[in-house]
């Protein structure tokens, strides 16, 4: 887990880095097309402030895909270069603080968990499986593409 000890701070400030374990990030993924199997490398700066904690720094995780159009096994660098993170220790929002320490995990994984591909592409364009080209599901209402040149034929044989 990754744990701040609100004891180790020296003038109000705490600097940690390190890797958090796959097991701990513990994103119970439903996704097939997407796998997590390397830790999430953090580096942070924490600052005490009179009511709360901010966290600033960066998170950064290899997510392993697939390509949703290829099927192409890639890698790819999710990054948070400047994650920032605003924990209240007062009043209705105020994080829960059990000896003297908090877990980052959760604020972590959700934070992380957004960044993550929608639609996996192994690149931009990629123009997926050749043979399913012709057959490329098409998004509902996504069809309009071809209705203007037929009717353009119909225009032609009318005239
Ligand atoms: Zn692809």
């Amino acid at each position: 887990m990754l744990k701040i000890n609100l004891r180790h701070f020296e003038n109000d400030e705490l600097q940690i880095a390190g890797e958090l374990p796959v097991a701990d990030l513990d994103l119970e993924l439903n996704d097939e097309l997407l796998r997590v199997e390397e830790p999430l490398e953090y580096d942070l700066m924490i600052e005490r402030m009179e009511d709360a904690l901010l966290v600033t720094g960066s998170l950064r995780l290899n997510l392993h895909c697939e390509c949703v159009r290829c099927l192409k096994a890639f890698k790819t660098e999710v990054d948070l270069p400047d994650w920032t993170l605003h924990l209240p220790l007062a009043g209705e929002d105020a994080v829960s603080i059990k000896n003297d320490s908090l877990d980052l995990t959760p604020y972590v994984r959700e934070d992380i968990l957004l960044e993550f591909p929608q639609h996996p592409l192994c690149k931009p364009d990629c123009g997926g499986l050749k043979k399913k080209k012709a057959v490329q599901p098409v998004k509902s209402g996504g069809n309009n593409e071809t209705k203007p040149s037929a009717w353009a034929e119909l225009n032609k044989l009318k005239l």
